[in-house]
């Protein structure tokens, strides 16, 4: 009998919050019972609630909670091969796999992700230009269907369930494991390179020569206006060479993974804390960093990955009500208008953004419900400013929209059906896959709700 507790859950940015029966499985027998055992309400899996929304929360039903689903099953030194169950995180991965000269091949801003999530959300890291997203590294998984079986799907056999869970943000089923190629690494260290840029043309003259680094993202002052908008601070690197390294001490222990947060966030900030004023003031001093307008350095792989990760629990800096983030693609466009005219409302509605981080994708798609595509990304953190906001990014939908862009579902809370709908077209391929395999609607999301992307959702 599989142990139920209601408990809160919610997203990175802590909001919504949903309440529903949980259960921690531990063996893959225990997910295949705690389906069973569902009280014929809907179920989802949960990894390590790093999306911000309510892609990871059901309200009235089912959550499973991935992370102890998490050993390593097998690993090719050979080839980079690793087999493992899907609630690992980076973080394990990380640690585990650094000391013998492995990474893995796509991280996103966070080392406290699980395999599930990441391949759920078809996350992009970085070097999305040179090595695609998570799912291009990953040649298998088997996943937990809604008629309790487990099917084994890869590029060759039930190719469209692998493509449709791909993205498919745990609506398809559970996944027990994968397998991801991880890439080989001389040590844990980055060669980094620092440029300021004045302005959105001049970020994008940077990124334009910044093809032959694996690695590139930009900080963006998204106060900043006039001539200065779009400034920044661009970051491009590539995992050092071993004559690169620092010198010093040997190899086992330049190859130690760090780290355990060094600060932590103990209880929710007030919620004026990140106001208009002290989000221009960090943007401010953020910007004014950067004193030359290049340097080197070689940095350990962790501030330049996961820089926040160094404060646990940063997301109740944001108070009570908590925050969204907005993350848009739009297709490359010489005046980069769509760009612009984002960043001109943000700044004319007075709601800056704490963080937000530009960069260019490279040119692979995976379709369904992934995100990624050719063109720029931009992502931004809002303090929940409550109904303001919510019509700031309805507006924001609209440019996007017609851009030919998208939303970044991972990130969403609120995003409307009818604007879903223009953002992916291939929903509908998607979601006659997704019918196949689960025609009543066993597994469900708020998300999914929301979007209609599951039978049964409201019209
Ligand atoms: C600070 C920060 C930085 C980030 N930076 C990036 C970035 O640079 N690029 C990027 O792409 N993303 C980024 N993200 C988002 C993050 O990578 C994704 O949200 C990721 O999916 C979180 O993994 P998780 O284990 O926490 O999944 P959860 O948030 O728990 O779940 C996310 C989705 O995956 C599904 N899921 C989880 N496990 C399984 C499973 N076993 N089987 C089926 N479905 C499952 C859930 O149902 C849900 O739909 C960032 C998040 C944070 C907090």
């Amino acid at each position: 009998m599989t142990n139920w507790a209601d408990k809160e859950l919610w997203g990175w940015g802590r909001y919504p919050r949903v309440t529903a029966r949980c259960a921690r499985p531990e063996r893959r027998r225990e997910v295949e019972e705690a389906l069973r055992d569902r009280g014929g309400e809907p179920v989802l899996a949960h990894g390590l609630g790093r999306s911000y929304g309510d892609a990871a929360l059901v309200s009235g039903g089912r959550v499973l909670l991935t992370r102890r689903l998490d050993r390593l099953l097998e690993f090719d030194p050979e080839t980079g091969w690793l087999r493992a169950e899907a609630g690992v995180s980076l973080e394990e991965v990380i640690r585990t796999f650094v000391p013998r000269g492995f990474f893995p091949p796509v991280v996103p801003g966070t080392q406290f992700v699980t395999l599930g999530g990441a391949l759920a959300c078809d996350i992009h890291g970085k070097n999305h230009h040179v090595d695609g997203t998570f799912a291009d590294h990953v040649r298998r998984l088997e996943l937990l269907t809604a008629k309790g079986e487990i099917v084994v799907c890869d590029a060759d056999h039930e190719p469209e369930l692998f493509w449709a869970t791909v993205g498919g943000m745990g609506l398809t089923g559970v996944m027990l494991s994968m397998e991801v190629r991880l890439a080989r690494i001389d040590n844990p260290y980055i060669e980094m390179e620092s440029i300021r840029v004045e302005n959105l043309d001049h970020f994008f003259d940077v990124s334009a020569e910044s093809g032959g680094h694996t690695h590139t993202v930009s900080w963006i002052d998204c106060v900043a206006r006039g001539p200065r908008m779009g400034r920044g601070i661009f970051m491009r690197g590539r995992h050092a060479s071993s004559s690169a390294a620092p010198a010093g001490p040997g190899v086992g222990e330049r190859l130690k993974a760090a780290a355990e947060p060094i600060l932590d966030v103990p209880f929710d900030a007030p919620g004026w804390l990140l106001n208009n004023v002290t989000i221009r003031a960090f943007n401010e001093a953020y910007y004014r960093k950067q004193l030359k307008p290049r340097t080197n350095s070689v940095v350990h792989y962790e501030p330049f990955f996961f820089p926040l990760d160094f404060v646990r629990d940063w997301n109740r800096l944001y108070g009570p009500r908590g925050f969204l983030q907005y993350q848009l693609v739009v297709p490359p466009d010489p005046e980069h208008r769509a760009i612009r005219t984002v960043l001109e409302q943000i700044t004319a509605s007075g709601m800056g953004s704490f963080l937000a981080v530009i960069k260019e994708f490279g040119e692979r798609v995976h379709g369904g419900l992934s995100f990624p595509a050719p063109g720029v990304t931009l992502a931004l953190d809002f303090p929940n400013y409550g109904q303001p906001l919510f019509e700031l990014l309805d507006r924001l939908d609209d440019v996007v929209a017609e851009a030919g862009g998208r939303v970044y579902l991972c990130k969403d809370a609120r995003l409307k059906r009818a604007q879903f709908r223009r953002m992916y077209p291939a929903w509908e391929a998607w979601r006659a896959v997704r019918d196949a395999w689960d025609p009543d609607g066993v597994f469900q999301s708020e998300l999914g709700r929301r979007l209609g992307l599951v039978p049964g959702s409201q019209p």
